[in-house]
């Protein structure tokens, strides 16, 4: 746990902190640049622009250092020793966040930093928690109806209601991040984590541009990780549903048996039904490596939470008052566990 985050030793807070997690995005940064900070020069409050480098391999430090030098008064750059994920990433920054609002962006322009007025709007009516939902959502087509397919589980099985779980455009107050930052969950998906602390939420409507350059960070696989991480730290049904399929499953081959011992005394032994009970048994055998495999998605969080590691470690910060801290062994935190 992060002693820091208990009490606000980041020195002045400003009104407003905007964390930026930014992974190979040189393509983006100087359009977001050019974006973001008129707008937040134009809010007239207090604020900084938090940049997580979440292990960058391009030139994405550089030209955040590039930023720093321009703007050092509002821009603050945290690099990560490696790639932790999006959700981690946030994660470091809400730790080190000197925001009493907190308002979270993708780097890659995909959340128009126009939107963030609205946002602080909202919070100034005394919401805490400002969700998001994309308008109309400029992705690939195999990711709207994988999201909304997932979306509405996530309605189902856990007890987080939000209209559009994927857009990370939104707004939390200091009081939110902080208990999301103790939580210390090596992974995790941020916005339903806050909406659990949330004691006032609300949500508004953004609009959602496709990527202006580069590549989307997301690969199936991850998107697929995302999700097990959204099912299985925030609903036990799975596993329940395992139990009930398991008692169905039984009920059933019971009564296949009586009926084959049947068969067996009345009519004699068959062999031609062979290959319907090879059917049953790879479906029975595909049901088991399912139910094996989710017990083992719970069992790898319970491990995680077990070794209580981290997942990133912070290498160096650039912020105005302390210059470059490089190596800040006070926040050490842990490699990933996959
Ligand atoms: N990102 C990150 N670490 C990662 C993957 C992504 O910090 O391992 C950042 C990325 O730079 C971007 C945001 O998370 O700012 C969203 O990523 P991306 O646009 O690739 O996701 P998508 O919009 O396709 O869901
Ligand atoms: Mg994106």
């Amino acid at each position: 746990m992060n002693a820091d985050m208990t009490k606000d030793t980041q020195g002045q807070l400003v009104d407003l902190s905007v964390i930026i997690p930014v992974y190979n995005e040189q393509d983006v940064l100087g359009k977001l640049f050019e974006r973001l900070y008129p707008v937040m020069d134009a809010l007239g409050r207090s604020f900084e622009v938090l940049f997580v480098n979440d292990g960058s391999s391009d030139n994405s430090s550089g030209i955040l250092a590039e930023q720093f030098e321009q703007r050092p008064d509002v821009t603050r750059v945290v690099s990560l020793s490696s790639n932790a994920g999006q959700h981690a990433a946030l994660i470091a920054g809400f730790e080190l966040t000197r925001g009493k609002f907190i308002i979270t962006l993708d780097a890659d322009l995909q959340n128009p930093p126009e939107e963030i007025p609205a946002i602080v709007a909202e919070m100034d009516k005394g919401f805490d928690y400002v969700g998001s939902i994309r308008a109309s959502r400029n992705d690939k087509a195999w990711r709207h109806i994988a999201s909304r397919m997932m979306n509405s589980l996530r309605e189902k099985i856990t007890n987080i209601h939000m209209t559009d779980q994927g857009c990370m455009l939104r707004g939390y107050s200091r009081e939110i991040v902080r208990e999301v930052a103790i939580c210390n969950e090596s992974r995790t998906f941020i916005p339903a984590l806050a909406y659990l602390y949330a004691a006032r939420p609300t949500e508004i409507t953004v609009a959602h541009e496709e990527r202006a350059a580069g590549k989307s960070k997301y690969s199936l696989l991850k998107l697929i990780q995302l999700n097990f991480d959204l099912m299985t730290s925030f609903s036990s049904m799975p596993l329940r549903l395992i139990s009930l399929t398991g008692i169905a499953v039984s009920i059933l081959s019971f009564l296949f048996v009586m009926y084959l011992a049947y068969r067996r005394l009345f009519y004699g032994p068959e062999v031609e039904g062979v290959f319907t009970l090879f059917g049953i048994t790879i479906f029975l055998m595909g049901l088991l490596l399912f139910s094996v495999g989710m017990l083992g998605e719970y069992i790898g969080r319970i491990n995680g939470l077990v070794r209580r590691r981290k997942r990133f470690r912070v290498a160096s910060v650039l912020q105005a008052d302390e210059g470059v801290k490089s190596h800040d062994e006070t926040r050490t935190s842990s490699k990933p566990e996959d």
